[in-house]
């Protein structure tokens, strides 16, 4: 892993975020791969734990923003329509004293406008360094970028916390979307999140919608923008093209 950045071994699959009333395409999330010389393609969710441990997340996840930004705004020179990405930032980015100032000149390298950049953060890192985190997220939305809360619902939530945090959007957890057709208490935790971030003015997404039925429901509750395999699978830039057009 450490000489997977020297040796160019990650690259980035693009997945579209999709609006549920419309089916338009309205974004997409970035999420890194790494093409192992011996294994093939080892998924994030092996070697991103990994990442963070040693520390390596630093100088991979500073890769992944820069690729990122830098393809979403090749698609635009392509004259694709001019869509947001975002890119998922961990614990360790986030206590980076000078995260902001990196975001900053990234965008400002790729020529890429803040307002196509999306943060995704996981709820279980902002509510455990809720102070030392809140001052950076100011900072991050003073730049022009939106901020969103990911795998919302499996952290340890506090709502007095989450009232305080200059968030754009909650991103709900895949594991309560798939309970949606299976249990009524998923169903029911769904629409209360749903309901929580309308009423505190926030957009929502869902994630991992795989089901018809997911959808539907999902679509009955006013969710307003949904991600998973059903309405498309990560892919690699070139292949996202399509979609995007
Ligand atoms: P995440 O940010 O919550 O990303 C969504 C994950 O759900 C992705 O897995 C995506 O491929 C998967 N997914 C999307 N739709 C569906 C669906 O309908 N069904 C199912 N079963 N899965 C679906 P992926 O790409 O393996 O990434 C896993 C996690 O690794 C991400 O979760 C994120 O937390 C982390 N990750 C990925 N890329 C990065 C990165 O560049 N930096 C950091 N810090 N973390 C990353
Ligand atoms: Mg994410
Ligand atoms: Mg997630």
């Amino acid at each position: 892993l450490r000489k997977s950045l020297e040796r160019d071994e990650l690259t980035l699959y693009f997945q579209p975020k999709t609006d549920l009333a419309t089916g338009a395409v309205i974004g997409s999330e970035a999420l890194v791969r790494w093409h192992h010389p011996s294994r093939g393609l080892v998924s994030p969710a092996e070697f991103i734990p990994v990442a963070e441990e040693s520390g390596l997340i630093l100088p991979i996840g500073e890769w992944v923003l820069r690729a990122a930004c830098r393809q979403a705004k090749a698609w635009q020179d392509k004259g694709l329509p001019r869509l947001p990405v975002a890119v998922n930032l961990s614990s360790l980015q986030i206590r980076k004293h000078d995260l902001v100032e990196d975001v900053a000149a990234i965008l400002e390298e790729t020529g890429l406008s803040p307002a196509m950049l999306e943060l995704e953060i996981t709820e279980s890192v902002l509510m455990e360094q809720a102070r030392e985190t809140l001052s950076t997220l100011h900072r991050l939305k003073e730049i022009g970028v939106t901020l969103a809360i990911d795998d919302f619902g499996t952290g340890y939530s506090s709502l007095s916390h989450l009232k305080r945090f200059p968030i754009d959007k909650l991103k709900i957890d895949r594991s309560f979307v798939l309970d949606v057709a299976r249990d009524s208490n998923g169903a029911a935790i769904v629409s209360s999140i749903i309901a929580l971030a309308r009423g505190m003015g926030l957009k929502v997404t869902a994630e991992g919608v795989e089901t018809d039925e997911q959808l539907a429901f999902l679509q009955g509750q006013g969710c307003e923008q949904g991600q998973g395999f059903l309405l498309g699978r990560p892919l690699p830039a070139p292949e996202c093209e399509p979609w995007l057009r």
